[in-house]
């Protein structure tokens, strides 16, 4: 389960993150919200580079939580 005191540190601040621990990096959060996650630098993982605004960002963060295997996206950042 996403831990907020392990994030991903390129996540933007705010409620939705991606948990450094549990990234393996997949990349199937990037087909349901490429418009909010990317790859970091060395492509080890993927974090927020924006935080979901509109109700289609959000559905679109929704998709991504929902899909990832390992659990690694959650939305009780701060
Ligand atoms: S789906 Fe989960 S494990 Fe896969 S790249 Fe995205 S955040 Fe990382």
């Amino acid at each position: 389960m996403a831990d907020k005191n392990t994030k991903v540190p390129e996540n933007v601040p705010g409620p939705w993150y991606v948990d450094n621990e549990l990234c393996t990096p997949c990349r199937v959060c990037l087909d349901e919200a490429g418009d909010l996650l990317k790859y970091n630098a060395d492509e080890s993982k993927v974090f927020f580079f924006k935080q979901p605004e509109t109700p289609d960002e959000v559905a679109h963060a929704q998709s991504a939580r929902d899909i990832c295997p390992q659990a690694a996206i959650a939305e009780d950042g701060e």
